[in-house]
Order: structure tokens, then C-alpha cells, then sequence
């Protein structure tokens, strides 16, 4: 089966304002994609639906086989454990090592402290940034805290990826580096969808880009 399937999924929000439009289009596993669009696109709509944050309010919408439309509130941590969630602005807790702030899923997930210990050092090597453990965010760079965003993000080996502007505040340079890094753990599985208005760095990337307009799905291909 499918990882993702939407199947004309509709959002409508409280306020009448139209999210998503009978969105259909499916992702297999091992995925890796693209969304994009301008500013109210649907961008944001369509990870939150992923996220189960928000429901469908028309359509059906699959994650793995598990129907989101009607998925229950006790069942959305099980949910959430099988995704992993990069922030443009990382979400780093300051006062805490690099170290602890990629192993803070493993300890809610109630890990013991070698099992912690092992995963966040792999995800750590995963970013580059095994030598850095140590260390705090405030003594790293722009892209090593954004690469610290990712390694908290697949310490828990997700099965799905998603990304929202995870370039928004990185230079050229740094924001090709950063999709290397996605691109090097979609290559170990995991299925990558990235959010991004970046349509330079997209096109440069051959990998299949949905294109939303106003909540409605306007191409679906390789970038070009
Ligand atoms: P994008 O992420 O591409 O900018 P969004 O998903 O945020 O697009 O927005 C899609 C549409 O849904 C817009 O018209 C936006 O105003 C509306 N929208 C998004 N979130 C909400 C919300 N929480 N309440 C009401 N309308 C919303
Ligand atoms: P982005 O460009 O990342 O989509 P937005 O500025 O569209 O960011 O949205 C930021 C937040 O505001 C989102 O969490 C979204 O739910 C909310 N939002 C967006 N549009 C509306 C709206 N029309 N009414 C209420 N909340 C909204």
C-alpha cells in the first residue's frame, strides 16, 4: 500500500476559509517530494492534516493504512511516533546540550538510557554532528542547528519525514547542504516531504514536486 493517500480531501476551517480543495494524489513508500505553492496555498493545511492536528472535513485521507479522517485522540500519539517533524525556525531548547535535545523524544518515549544514548548518537552521525554532542545551540552555526532540528526529528526512526521551509533562513550554500541531508536519509527509507516556496533549490533537485494553488492540486512531476 500507499504511505500517504488522499482521496479528495477537503478543509474546510470553522471560519469558511477553504484549506484544501478534494485534494487527491498518493505517495509511496520511500518517497521523496516536494509541496509547493504561494503564500495560502494549502501548504500548511496539508502537513497539518498529516500531522492529524486537523481533520478532513470531505474525503478520506490514509497514512499507512491508518484512515486519519476518523482516527481517535488516544490513537494520535501512535500516530505521531511513526513521523518526524523539521521546523524552518528548529525549535532547539537552549538551555540544553545538543545531546538532549535530539534524545528529548527518545525520553518521553520512555527509552532506557543506553537505548537513548545509542539512537542519538547514530542520528546524530546521520547530520554530521556526532563531535558536537556536547555542545550547546547557541555555540553552532546556522546550518548545524538546523541539522540538530533534523536529527531530533528521525532519532525515533520515523517512516515519513515532513518538512516545513526547513530552508526558509539559510543562505544558498547552507540550504543545499541541508537538502543533502534529507536526501541521505530518504535514501535509508524514509519516506521525505518537504514544504518549501524555494523554487530554485527545488528545480536544481529532480524529485517529484506537487504544485498547490489555492488549495487545489495544479501539477504533480519531476521539477524541471
Ligand atoms: P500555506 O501554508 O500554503 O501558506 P495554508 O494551509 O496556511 O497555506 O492556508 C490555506 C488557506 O487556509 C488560506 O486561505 C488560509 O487563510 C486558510 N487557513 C489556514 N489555516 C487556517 C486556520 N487555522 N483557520 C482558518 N483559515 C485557515
Ligand atoms: P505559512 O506561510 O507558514 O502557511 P501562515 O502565516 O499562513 O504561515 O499561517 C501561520 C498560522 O496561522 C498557521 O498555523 C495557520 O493555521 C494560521 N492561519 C493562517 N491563516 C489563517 C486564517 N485565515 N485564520 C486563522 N488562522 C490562520
Amino acid at each position: 500500500g500507499a504511505m500517504i493517500r488522499f482521496e479528495q480531501v477537503g478543509k474546510r476551517y470553522p471560519n469558511g476559509h477553504v484549506g484544501l480543495h478534494e485534494l487527491s494524489f498518493h505517495v509511496r513508500h520511500g518517497e521523496f517530494l516536494f509541496v509547493t505553492g504561494h503564500s495560502g496555498a494549502g501548504k500548511s493545511t496539508l502537513l497539518r492534516l498529516l500531522l492529524a492536528m486537523e481533520r478532513p472535513t470531505s474525503g478520506r485521507l490514509l497514512l499507512a493504512g491508518q484512515d486519519l479522517s476518523s482516527i481517535t485522540t488516544a490513537q494520535i500519539p501512535f500516530l505521531r511516533r511513526q513521523i518526524g517533524v523539521v521546523f524552518q525556525n528548529h525549535q532547539l531548547l537552549f538551555d540544553r546540550s545538543v545531546f538532549d535535545n535530539v534524545a528529548l523524544p527518545l525520553k518521553i518515549l520512555g527509552l532506557g538510557k543506553e537505548e537513548i544514548a545509542r539512537r542519538t548518537l547514530l542520528a546524530l552521525e546521520r547530520v554530521s554532528l556526532q563531535d558536537k554532542a556536547e555542545q550547546f545551540p547557541a555555540d553552532l552555526s546556522t546550518g548545524q542547528q538546523q541539522r540538530v532540528g533534523i536529527a531530533r526529528a528521525v532519532v525515533h526512526q520515523p517512516a515519513l519525514l515532513l518538512a516545513d521551509e526547513p530552508t526558509g533562513n539559510l543562505d544558498p550554500r547552507l540550504a543545499a547542504e541541508i537538502m543533502k541531508v534529507f536526501e541521505d536519509i530518504n535514501r535509508l527509507g524514509t519516506t521525505v516531504l518537504i514544504a518549501s516556496h524555494d523554487l530554485a533549490l527545488i528545480a536544481r533537485m529532480r524529485h517529484r514536486l506537487l504544485t498547490l494553488q489555492r488549495g487545489r492540486l495544479i501539477a504533480d512531476g519531476e521539477a524541471a
